[in-house]
């Protein structure tokens, strides 16, 4: 019997034993589970400022997770090792939403950790160990951060977001077509941005500046000014593609046109950055 799952706009039809689009749920037993589940794939304690987050408690800590899959299928994607396979079948590291949070406060009270940052990956895909590990982290005095794609349904976005203090959301492309080219959906994405501001939840987005797929100075005109209709002091970061994985000849974006991409922004926008020159 095949189940929909409705986590992502993808809409899979999970078999059982077989796992969806993401490679990190999958029918077990009948029931839609995570196969991600509490599966450490990274784990590192980065500044903040890496994630990137500009403007949250910027020159601290946080201890970042990584785990396994990812609902898109970026050609360039930064951490594919992790995001574009299988959950390993004998995975090297294991923890329990207890021992996770019990480690970050321990670096809390040793080097003023400021909480958990879930990332590397895509970690709302597998968000039943986000939201209870984002649980003990809030009774423990922790933040909870999320790096995201912004893909997953409303649905989920709002059970996630009481537990959130900050994300940075991925607003890969201002076009239909260039999310598509991601198997992403941007509808899903800015309507997750969306109620991510109203939420008051901290959030800055990350455009990485893709030849052929983000590089449109008209979309960025576009992006800008949509982004300042929500709050014209969410930060943004432009960021240059470097070739990776699939997109792994070619040249990285130009220097010049990254500045030019955020001095289109910065018309509409109060904090512009430009990353990875
Ligand atoms: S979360 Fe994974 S299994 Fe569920 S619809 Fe999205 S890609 Fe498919």
């Amino acid at each position: 019997m095949a189940e929909i799952c409705n986590v992502c706009h993808h809409h899979c039809h999970l078999s059982e034993g077989k796992a969806g689009a993401c490679r990190a749920r999958g029918l077990r037993d009948g029931k839609n589970v995570s196969l991600s589940y509490g599966v450490i794939s990274s784990l590192a304690l980065d500044p903040i400022e890496k994630k990137p987050l500009n403007r949250f408690h910027p020159g601290e800590y946080i201890l970042s997770v990584g785990t396994y899959g990812c609902n898109l299928s970026c050609p360039f994607c930064q951490n594919h090792e992790i995001a574009q396979v299988s959950v390993p079948p004998s995975p090297s590291g294991y923890m329990t939403p207890d021992e996770l949070s019990s480690l970050a406060l321990r670096a809390h009270e040793d080097s003023g950790n400021l909480g958990i940052a879930f990332t590397y990956n895509e970690p709302l895909i597998g968000y039943e160990y986000v939201l209870e590990t984002s649980r003990l982290n809030r009774l423990n005095g922790l933040y909870n951060v999320a790096v995201t794609n912004g893909s997953v349904s409303p649905e989920i976005f709002q059970l996630l977001l009481p537990c959130m203090d900050a994300m940075n959301i991925d607003l890969k492309s201002f076009s239909e077509e260039g999310y598509r080219l991601l198997g992403g959906d941007l509808s899903t994405v800015c309507a997750n941005i969306s109620s991510a501001s109203r939420a008051g939840c901290h959030v800055e987005l990350t455009t990485l500046v893709v030849p052929g797929i983000s590089d449109d100075p008209e979309d960025m005109k576009k992006e800008a000014a949509w982004i300042a209709s929500l709050d014209p002091g969410m930060p943004l970061h432009i960021t240059r593609f470097f070739p990776r994985y699939r997109m792994d000849s070619g040249e990285p974006t130009p220097v010049d046109l990254l500045y030019l991409l955020a001095d289109i922004a910065r018309e509409h926008l109060k904090y512009v950055y430009v990353g990875n020159v």
